[in-house]
Formats: structure tokens, sequence, C-alpha cells
């Protein structure tokens, strides 16, 4: 696990301190800073983001398609880094009908050191990962999956059913990938691949596949949102008149791929994605639909607004 972990580290993670604490997920300092969990409701669903940390990367992968001055400029207004994006981790738990089910299990330390901070975040709310029912993943890409397996090659959460997209299941765990697309060094490709079947291999019996647009549990029901990968699936959670839609890795940061149209670079097929992006972000505009953004600032709640030039992001207000 080291392996490919230290070297998608050494490319996207430029600290010294990468693997001086290459330690089991649980073990990040405890609560010393602010909160990573943020609670809220969707109808009668209690739904908590927790956080699993951060991950990153040059700005130019996702944004792969940007003018470079352009984005330069972007960056800077936005007060941001020009040499290296930050991207958060934001799962959502949510329990209804007295089941805990976690949506994205985020990446551990498959992508970096700054991650791994989901086990910290359920004990800071009074769970453990035993208490996990039903793990769902919206794509297997290592960020989504890296929590499934402890440091030793166990189960993270052993009482827990996982449930996987079955394309991406066929294209990533059953095969071996062709990478090329991503704009990433081979090597980076290769330990990306191998991140993500040995993420799953616990969990590879028993596995539960699905299909976009199959209802899980009453009050999730995926949509495919196909294209950054052959599966790759949203989630709408609804009770009553409450929704809450889930866009998965449509977009990675709102100030590159939602206020600005620029395409992420790890997207497989870019027509189809951009067809799901502009088909999803369109029906949560219309539809004023509360959206939680995988990948954006922590919490990652807000809402799309359409704009004569497209898409701004609008984060909402933080409840106490
Ligand atoms: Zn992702």
């Amino acid at each position: 696990m080291l392996t490919a972990a230290s070297a998608i580290t050494g490319l996207i993670v430029p600290t010294g301190m990468a693997f001086a604490q290459a330690a089991p997920a649980a073990s990040p300092p405890a609560q010393a800073g602010n909160a990573g969990h943020y609670r809220f409701r969707v109808g009668d669903i209690s739904a908590t983001v927790l956080s699993d940390g951060l991950i990153g990367g040059p700005p130019r992968v996702y944004a792969s398609d940007a003018p470079e001055a352009e984005l330069q400029e972007v960056l800077r207004h936005a007060f941001l880094s020009t040499d290296r994006l930050t991207l958060n981790l934001n799962t959502l738990l949510i329990e209804t009908n007295g089941r805990r089910i976690l949506l994205e299990a985020g990446a551990g330390q498959t992508m970096g050191p700054q991650g791994g901070r989901i086990f910290q975040n359920l004990a800071a709310i009074g769970l453990r990962p035993e208490d996990i029912d039903v793990v769902i993943v919206s794509h297997t890409h290592p960020d989504h999956v890296g929590n499934l397996r402890t440091a030793d090659g166990a189960k993270a959460f052993p009482r827990a059913t996982i449930f996987a997209p079955r394309a991406d299941w066929d294209f990533f765990v059953r095969n071996d990938p062709d990478l090329s697309y991503m704009p990433v060094p081979v090597d980076f490709r290769r330990n990306f691949a191998a991140a993500i079947k040995r993420s799953v291999e616990p969990v590879t019996n028993g596995i539960e596949l699905y299909e976009a647009g199959a209802e899980i549990v009453p009050g999730l029901t995926t949509l495919p949102a196909f294209g950054h990968t052959p599966g790759m699936a949203n989630f709408l959670v609804h009770s009553g008149n409450d929704q809450l839609l889930l866009t998965a890795d449509l977009a990675y940061h709102p100030i590159v791929n939602v206020d600005r149209p620029w395409l992420p670079g790890p997207d497989r097929d870019k027509d189809t994605a951009l067809a799901s992006r502009r088909r999803i972000f369109d029906m949560a505009a219309a539809d004023r639909l509360l959206v939680l953004g995988f990948h954006y600032p922590f919490p990652g709640l807000g809402r799309m607004l359409r704009t004569d030039a497209g898409y701004a992001w609008v984060p909402v207000n933080w409840q106490f």
C-alpha cells in the first residue's frame, strides 16, 4: 500500500512530511482543530457530512482545458494557490429507518497523508466503523473507496454491505484499465489503478453491484452521471418535500468547474461527462436543490445558480 501511496503522494502532495506519518487511518491528530462533521436534516432523514480530510494536486489536472493565464488569474482572484488546488473529501452519513448509510468511503491514505480522517470524525459523533450498515460509492476512484480497507488489509467497516456501480467494477476492478486518458505521469496512473484494486480487495466477496438509476434504500436514489468514469452515479436523498443531491465528481472545485466551465482532466469520456454535468446541474438549478459537492470546500453544501455564462456555486449558510 505504501508503494503506491508514496508515488502518488510524491506527485501531488509536495511536502516532506508525506510518510513520516503513514499511520493507520484513525491516528491523525485528535480534535485539535475545527469540527470535521456537519449535521443537518433532509426531511425525516438525519444527515451528517463527515470529512475524510483533503487531497489535492496541480490545478491543471482539474481544469484540463483552461487557458493557462486565465486559470492563474481565476485562482489568484479566489485567493487560491496557483501551484496546488486543495480538494475536500465530504462523505455523507445518512440515518434512516434504523440504518446508517455512508455515501462515499473517502480516500484514506491512498492519495496522500491528509486523508483518512473519517474514523476520528465518526468517533466525534459517537460512532464506530462497525456501526455502519451500508456503504455506497458513486464510483471506484481511490479517493472514494480508499477507506474500505484497514492498514492491515481487513474490512474497515466490518458489518457493512458495500455497493459500487457495476460498470466501474468491470472497468477498474475486474480488468486492467487503460488510464492513458488521465493527464498525469504513467507512474501515477499505475499506482492509481493499483490503489483501487487494493482498497476494494477486502470487500470483493459480498460486493453489491448496482446500476445507476436504482433506488438502493428507500429515500436514496442513484442517478446516472456517466463520463467521469464508466459507471459514476449521483445520489438523490429524499424525504417528504426535502431533497439533497450529491454530485460526486461532476466537478472538483466550484471555482474552476462550476463558476468556470473547465473540464476535469480525469474525466474518461469528456463529452459524456459534460452532458451529465449539464443535465444534472440544470436540474439542480431548476429545482433549487440543496447540493453536496464531494470535493467542494467543507461541508460542501450549496446550490447551483444558472447564469448567462453557465453556472455559479452559492454556498449555504452554516447552521448551528
Ligand atoms: Zn473524487
